[in-house]
């Protein structure tokens, strides 16, 4: 088989791990396997460049950062070819650039846009181990650009789609997918496979266990995703098409964002075009807005509420500040001590009652709920920040997920 194998940040976070993931691919290649190689930088190692930058700059310029952070992938590549060709395997290291990712041009979150796979498959011809630095492309005017944080996960499946791996194992710190993070709710149970829609709700609700594009990529690709531990032989979990699970439980997942902010607009003139207005500047700012809610006053004016990630504050914020000006509106609020909490699952689309046994469960912990918003899968709410715990171990209990 051709598989792809992509090491997370904890999984490769020191030398003897580095040299722990270089035994485990020596031992898939000695079964007869083909095997590309993503890795993340060493953890901690991404955060830490983060805060080189910011002390230099509080808006430092974005194709720079790119520059930055690309490096610490770039470190973890170059050390396990090393130690794979030290116990006499033939490994290449590859950059973003060597491997062909081809993205467009917004820096810090550029998406790919085409991978020219002739490289990797000539590498693969020659025999050898390419171990590809992830989280990272290039851009048409030759500049680095990365794929957002998390992003060696969609690096590992774009890969896995350019060469048509027969396989794409994400490997972490955790066994599988859980019910819920296992590290808030230490009953969360593993699951043996779930959807690709419900792994991508979950992922994009705050899920960080993949990133949620390399989940929508998969889908798309067909990609045989599996999750599972760097540090034992446990079977993960796999990510797969809806009809090839056959029991579906009601809620298969409770995920919560904590990097959440919420902006409030009060007084806001209500004529045609104001929301296109707003919301289209943000776009063009490429600033993600999930929750919307607008409701009428009792004059001509209407309240906005919506929330954006934290990390794009204070981007969302100019745009918001220019808005403010622009219609003369009185009061404007940022928020960032909220956090988002969601139910997802595919059952919801066949039963009722599920979103209300959600606030019933709220209610009884005394959890006032600020936004709601739902759709066939899922029911999410914004929560002030200090229940983020309580409400995902209260929701967990109510629906039963660790029987
Ligand atoms: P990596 O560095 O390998 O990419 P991440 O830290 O990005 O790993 O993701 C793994 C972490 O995701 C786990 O340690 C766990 O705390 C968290 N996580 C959140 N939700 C879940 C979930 N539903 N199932 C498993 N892990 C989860
Ligand atoms: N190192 C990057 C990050 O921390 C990418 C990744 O680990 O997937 O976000
Ligand atoms: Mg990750």
């Amino acid at each position: 088989m051709l598989i792809v194998q992509k090491f997370g940040g904890t999984s490769v976070g020191d030398l003897d791990r580095i040299q722990n993931v270089a035994n485990r691919i020596a031992r898939t290649v000695s079964e007869g396997h083909q095997v590309v190689v993503v890795v993340s930088a060493m953890s901690g190692e991404t955060n830490k460049l983060v805060s080189y930058a910011e002390h230099f700059s509080d808006n430092p310029e974005r194709a720079e950062v790119d520059m930055l952070l690309s490096s610490g992938e770039r470190v973890t590549a170059a050390l396990l070819s090393i130690a794979l060709n030290e116990m006499g395997y033939s490994a290449t290291s590859m950059t973003g650039r060597r491997a062909g990712i081809i993205t467009d041009m917004v820096h810090t979150k550029a998406r790919i846009e085409r991978i020219d796979a002739a490289p990797m498959k000539n590498a693969l011809a020659e025999g050898k181990i390419i171990v590809i630095a992830g989280f990272q492309g290039v851009n048409e005017e030759g500049r680095v650009t990365t794929l957002g944080r998390g992003g060696s996960d969609l690096s590992a499946v774009a890969v896995a789609g350019a060469i048509g791996a027969d396989l794409c194992e994400i490997y972490t710190d955790v066994d599988g997918i859980y019910t819920t993070d296992p590290r808030i709710e230490p009953t969360a149970k593993k699951l043996d496979k779930i959807s690709y829609d419900e792994m991508l709700e979950l992922a994009s609700l705050g899920a960080k266990v993949l990133q949620n594009r390399s989940v929508e990529l998969a889908k798309k690709l067909n990609v045989n995703l599996v999750t599972r531990s760097s540090f034992s032989d446990a079977e993960g979990t796999l990510i797969t098409k809806e009809e090839n699970i056959m029991e579906k439980p009601l809620v298969s997942g409770i995920a919560l964002d904590r990097n959440q902010a919420r902006i409030a607009l009060e007084g806001v003139v209500n004529r045609p075009g104001i929301a296109s207005d707003i919301f289209g500047a943000l776009a063009t700012s490429n600033v993600n807005v999930d929750m919307i809610i607008q409701t009428s006053g009792h004059d001509d004016t209407t309240n906005m509420d919506f929330t954006v990630p934290q990390n794009e504050l204070n981007d969302a914020r100019s745009v918001v500040e220019q808005f403010c000006k622009k219609h003369e509106i009185k009061e404007s609020t940022f928020d960032e001590s909220i956090c988002k909490v969601s139910i997802v699952g595919v059952g919801m689309k066949s039963h009722t009652g599920v979103a209300a046994k959600a606030f019933a469960t709220m209610a009884k912990e005394n959890i006032n709920i600020q936004m709601i918003s739902t759709s066939e899968i899922k029911v999410s709410m914004v929560v002030d920040e200090k229940y983020a715990e309580l409400a995902v171990r209260a929701l967990h209990n109510a629906y039963e997920l660790d029987k």
